[in-house]
């Protein structure tokens, strides 16, 4: 009998909404990362939960359907990592003409039903704060409500369910050879450790790296990939409204500037054909120089590229021509030849829709296993069990549970943990009970929790990906917990 029903190659945001679909149906789950949980495409998403316009402009309107039910679907199991913004389009005449835009917003609305969540409407920005930080030749703007979502968190909070459900999440674990007979022979190098487990099934969701795993590791025919990148730039807070703006550049794209952390904006997207090793990606200079342009035609405040905090960036895999669509859709193929253990690859697609994909995924299975039903659409993500619209409720009871806690520390971490905060803040009355402070806000009780629970091992995991306090902490703040990790792991 082999050791688990189901392998999964990857770490990010589809390997473990495989792992989370999967041990919730009964399955024995294994899934192999061979860095950090989300540490390669899945943390550099534009962290928009939502229809998507320029899908809705090419008249995709199942595709938009699907979605938006899916933004509800995210609201309800995790209301902790998704906030509904309201998203302002300022108008003009250059890129779309103002009532065709205003149509598609209509009918965004209409697919969407919208259910708790306001319906479009036209602002007059000379007259409202949405204005305030726009140059002066805007006269109007169309509203519209969409989510955004923290990206590497969703991959986390993800694997914490699979692993309460008895998967076996292994971060530092890279498969280096996979042998299929009636079962597959997986090979890995676990923390340095070489190490052999068997599963009934395999899956390979391995992003970028999924045609060089089907190749070298997997030893299959390789589907015909090609790799993309995006990129994201973070800046010093370019507004005080709590609005994503969405600006129409002048190449038809639709470049999106987000609230991000409290200080901080993060606009985007660029994307191009990317060559070289997944591994290694940079943001080019022209890339950095294309948003900082496309920011600068519209907000009063200029963004230089010396501005530029951060880039983020990430590569995944397309599938051959039609790149743009078959990587908002996602690819899925299943290979279950006669007397051959299964294998399913799976690659690309938005967050928005991940948690269907994983469900359709696991689905093909059930000819191989008895499976319970569907689940993951009604159980909330861990910390995800209150309702979204008492988001506000929950940071003021953390409030006066916890006295100690500043107001942009309680919104932090209840957006980051929701009602788990419990488990790391405990009984403690004043932040000294908290151990050790790294920067004005992580405490040792808070990367003890992330070690001992979401499996992170390097300060990197902790300061971009289970949070975002790399922003904001001082360098010897870093040192101390490096050290402070290097001598709990
Ligand atoms: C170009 C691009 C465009 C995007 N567009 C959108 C968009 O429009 N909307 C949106 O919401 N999101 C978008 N995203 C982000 C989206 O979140 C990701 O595409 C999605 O999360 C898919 O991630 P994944 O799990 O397939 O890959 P990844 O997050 O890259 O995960 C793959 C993982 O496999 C691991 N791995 C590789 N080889 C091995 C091995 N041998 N053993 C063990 N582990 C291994 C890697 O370390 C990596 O962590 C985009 C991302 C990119 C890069």
């Amino acid at each position: 009998m082999a050791d688990y029903d189901l392998a999964i190659l990857g770490g990010g945001l589809n390997g473990v909404s495989i792992a989370r679909d999967a041990s919730g149906r009964g399955l024995r789950v294994i899934l192999l990362e061979q860095g950090d949980l989300g540490s390669g495409a899945s943390s550099a998403s534009p962290r928009l939960i939502h229809g998507d316009l320029s899908v809705l402009e090419r008249r995709d309107f199942f595709r938009v359907r699907a979605a938006l039910s899916e933004r509800d679907v995210w609201l309800n199991i995790a209301p902790h990592l998704v906030r509904p913004m309201r998203f302002a389009i300022p108008a003009h005449a250059d890129e779309r003409q103002p009532w065709v835009l205003r149509a598609w917003l209509l009918l965004y609305d209409r697919i969407g039903a919208r259910r708790r969540l306001p319906a479009s409407a036209t602002v007059d920005v000379t007259h409202h704060p949405v204005g305030d930080a726009l140059k002066r030749p805007f006269g109007t703007a169309f509203e519209y409500s969409d989510c955004v979502v923290d990206d590497s968190r969703l991959v986390v909070l993800n694997a914490v369910d699979a692993a309460e459900r008895g998967a076996d999440i292994r971060t530092g674990a890279r498969c280096v050879r996979a042998d299929r007979s009636d079962i597959w022979r997986l090979v890995m190098i676990d923390r340095g450790h070489r190490k052999i487990v068997t599963a009934r099934a395999l899956v390979n969701a391995t992003g970028a790296w999924t045609a060089s795993v089907a190749d070298t590791v997997l030893r299959v025919p390789a589907p015909p990939l090609g790799t993309t990148q995006i990129g994201q730039i973070v800046v010093r807070r370019l507004f005080d409204s709590d609005n994503v703006y969405v600006f129409q550049n002048n190449d038809r794209r639709l470049i999106f500037a987000s609230p991000y952390e409290r200080d901080f904006t993060l606009i985007g997207t660029v994307g191009h054909p990317f060559r070289g090793d997944p591994a290694i990606v940079a943001m080019g200079a022209g890339d950095v120089a294309y948003l900082c342009d496309a920011a600068n035609r519209y907000f009063r405040e200029r963004v230089e590229t010396s501005d530029v905090l951060r880039v983020v960036s990430g590569v995944n895999s397309v599938m051959g021509a039609s790149a743009r669509g078959a990587l908002r859709d996602g690819s899925m193929s299943f290979d279950a030849r006669r007397g051959k253990a299964p294998l399913l690859t799976i690659f690309g697609g938005d967050i928005t829709t991940a948690r269907l994909r994983a469900e359709r995924a696991v689905t093909k299975l059930t000819a191989f296993y008895p499976m319970l039903p569907r689940w993951t659409a009604k159980t909330p993500l861990p910390g995800g069990d209150f309702d979204w619209a008492k988001f506000e409720d929950e940071v003021d009871e953390a409030r006066a549970r916890w006295k100690f806690l500043g107001e942009h520390q309680a919104r932090r971490m209840v957006a980051a943990y929701g009602s788990r905060l419990v488990s790391i803040l405990g009984e403690a009355k004043e932040k000294s009970d908290l151990g050790p402070a790294f920067g004005p806000e992580l405490t040792g009780a808070e990367v003890c929790y992330l070690m001992a629970k979401e499996w992170a091992r390097f300060p990197d995991d902790i300061l971009w990906r289970r949070s975002k306090l790399g922003l904001t902490m001082p360098a010897a703040d870093r040192e101390a917990l490096a050290a402070f990790m290097a001598a709990g792991s």
